[in-house]
């Protein structure tokens, strides 16, 4: 039978390329998870995916409720789920006031690490039950949250302190809005965010990857400059980001590249190792990268696993 994948954030950039990518292998069927069905409609028809290998299923990561409507339309459909791709975010570098979800947390870590936290417990048991060879739960991760990188270091970087927001809440409450508990910072919420996602992917590892036989792991796709990510950016950074990347850092990759990226830590039958953050060298071959002492400190990730926990409702 066919591969059966679920792919947040399949309307646009790095989950569409990935989408279409593991289509075109006529070996997937890609359930693209996305909050704007008709957008996602338009997106897999224009990208020139064909009806037999995917179905739209309405998610929003921002609100726990449709997380927990998704996972039951998901298990009453029938469907195996062979692997889950957690890749959609949101990115708010200019925003001067935070923003929140439906349950009142802090929109950049509220979707991008609360929501995807509670829909891999969710739908865990369901990897679980499937028969394929190599079942796998991917979170996408970012270099922006890796301050032992050079791209990690450009201020304001990544640091969850001793988590006292997130404890707090993560509500906007007695400065509770970031996870440090410091003042609110766009871009600095958003780094954050990808730094609890890969501590969670490690912490999956610890704690399910020998019962369960699963493969648990992160990425960083290259900078994709060109992808909607960067929509809330002033009009001049959205200008000269892609040639920056191109010609400066040359550490620019368009979608399609990036796509095939993570569509090989989807089905690659040489990238099963759990436990790894996948990067690519110049040449566009895959190698298992180091984290910054933050994005693997075990504690800090066994601490926001058990906060997550309480804010998502499962403990
Ligand atoms: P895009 O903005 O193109 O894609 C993000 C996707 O997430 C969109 O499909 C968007 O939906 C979806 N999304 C946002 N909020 C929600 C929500 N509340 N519920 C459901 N879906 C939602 O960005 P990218 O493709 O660049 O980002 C994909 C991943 O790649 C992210 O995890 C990002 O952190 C990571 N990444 C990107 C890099 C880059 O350079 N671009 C570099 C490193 C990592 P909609 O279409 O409706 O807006």
């Amino acid at each position: 039978r066919k591969g059966s994948v679920i792919i947040t954030g399949a309307s646009s950039g790095l989950g569409l390329a990935t989408a279409k990518a593991l289509a075109e292998t006529g070996k997937w069927h890609v359930i693209m998870a996305c909050r704007d069905f008709l957008k996602a409609e338009r997106a897999a028809k224009s990208a020139g995916m064909s009806k037999e290998n995917y179905t739209i299923m309405h998610i929003d990561l921002a609100s726990l409720d449709s997380v927990r409507q998704f996972v039951d339309s998901f298990e009453r459909s029938g469907r195996p789920l062979d692997v889950l791709v957690c890749n959609a975010a949101v990115y708010q570098p200019t925003a001067k006031e935070p923003s929140f979800t439906a349950e009142g947390f802090e929109l950049s870590v509220g979707t991008n690490h609360l929501g995807h936290f509670l829909l891999s417990r969710l739908l865990l048991d369901g990897l679980k039950q499937s028969d394929y060879p190599s079942k796998r739960l991917i979170i996408v991760g970012s270099i922006t949250g890796n301050t032992n990188t050079l791209a990690g270091n450009v201020p304001p970087k990544a640091n969850l302190g001793d988590l006292r927001g997130l404890a707090g809440g993560l509500n906007g409450m007695n400065s509770c809005a970031m996870i440090d508990g410091g003042e609110f910072d766009g871009a600095k919420a958003y780094k954050d965010s990808k730094v609890c996602n890969m501590l969670t992917m490690q912490e999956f590892h610890r704690r399910f990857h020998e019962e369960t036989g699963i493969t648990f792991a992160s990425l960083y796709p290259g900078c994709i400059a060109t992808t909607g990510l960067f929509r809330e950016h002033i009009p001049l950074f959205r200008l000269l980001f892609p040639p920056f990347q191109k010609y400066i850092t040359k550490g620019f990759v368009s979608e399609g590249e990036a796509g095939k990226r993570l569509a090989q830590v989807v089905s690659d039958p040489s990238l099963t190792k759990s436990g790894v953050y996948w990067s690519w060298n110049k040449d566009s071959a895959s190698f298992e990268n180091q984290l910054s002492p933050e994005a693997s400190d075990k504690e800090k990730a066994r601490k926001i696993w058990e906060l997550s926990e309480k804010l998502v409702g499962l403990a």
